[in-house]
């Protein structure tokens, strides 16, 4: 499309591709709606998720606070966001880089836009002296990745992401796991005394593809029962 200037130009401001669309069919005068942006004050409370990680490598918990901030409340484009997030610990060892990495990560929250990359990069930090099983047999390959892991756990809880496996996958998974139980029911018996904080059955090993100890021997099939990913040999 060309466009004439018959007159002089004498301003100009940058326009983005979001803004040229409403002012096209700005006769429709569509109210407008918040947007998550560095401007937007943190109101005087705001609902929050504190979770629990425990590592064997520290004799303290660490508790982290994600506090979410409610948009458009009320209308249909209400949206549940992060605004921020607080670690507490009275491990004090890695306080330094905690507190840097909490401040750094509210700060992605606030400037809004998509935040879930955060999860993907943090759970890929490994710690060089070791990684450690979190309850539950999944692997984590440092503090930072369960960081990552709890944020993860947090954007699905409110609606930010989901969890990557369609209809067809959980139905798989839920297939799998209900035959796995079925033929080794007198073991699940004995094993569902002790109170194994294990989600799954006793004796999975661990899957190459999600890190977490729930890969079953069935028909000759390696299945992993958390994310469905199944080796033939
Ligand atoms: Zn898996």
């Amino acid at each position: 499309m060309t466009i004439k200037i018959s007159e002089k130009i004498v301003g100009y401001e940058l326009v983005s591709a979001d803004e040229q669309k409403p002012a096209a069919s700005v006769a429709a005068a569509a109210p407008k709606f918040v947007e998550m942006h560095e401007k937007v004050k943190r109101p005087e409370s705001l609902v929050g998720s504190t979770y629990k990680i425990k590592t064997p490598n520290s004799e303290h918990a660490f508790y982290v606070t994600i506090n979410d901030i409610v948009l458009n409340q009320g209308s249909t484009h209400e949206q549940r966001r992060p605004f921020e997030v607080f670690i507490n610990s009275k491990n004090m060892e890695h306080y330094q880089w905690i507190a840097a990495l909490t401040l750094i990560i509210s700060a992605v929250f606030r400037k809004g836009g998509d935040c879930t990359f955060l999860v993907e990069e943090l759970k890929s930090v490994f710690d060089p002296k070791g990684g450690y099983f979190k309850q539950g047999g999944q692997w984590m390959p440092s503090l930072v990745a369960e960081i990552g892991d709890v944020l993860e756990r947090h954007l699905k809880f409110i609606g930010l992401m989901d969890d990557g496996l369609d209809e067809h996958q959980q139905q798989f998974i839920a297939q799998k796991r209900a035959e796995f139980e079925q033929r080794s029911a007198v073991k699940q018996a004995a094993a569902n005394c002790d109170d194994s904080t294990e989600i799954y059955p006793a004796g999975a090993q661990l899957c190459s593809k999600c890190h977490t100890q729930a890969a079953v021997q069935m028909d000759g099939c390696l299945t992993c029962l958390a994310c469905g990913d199944s080796k033939c040999g």
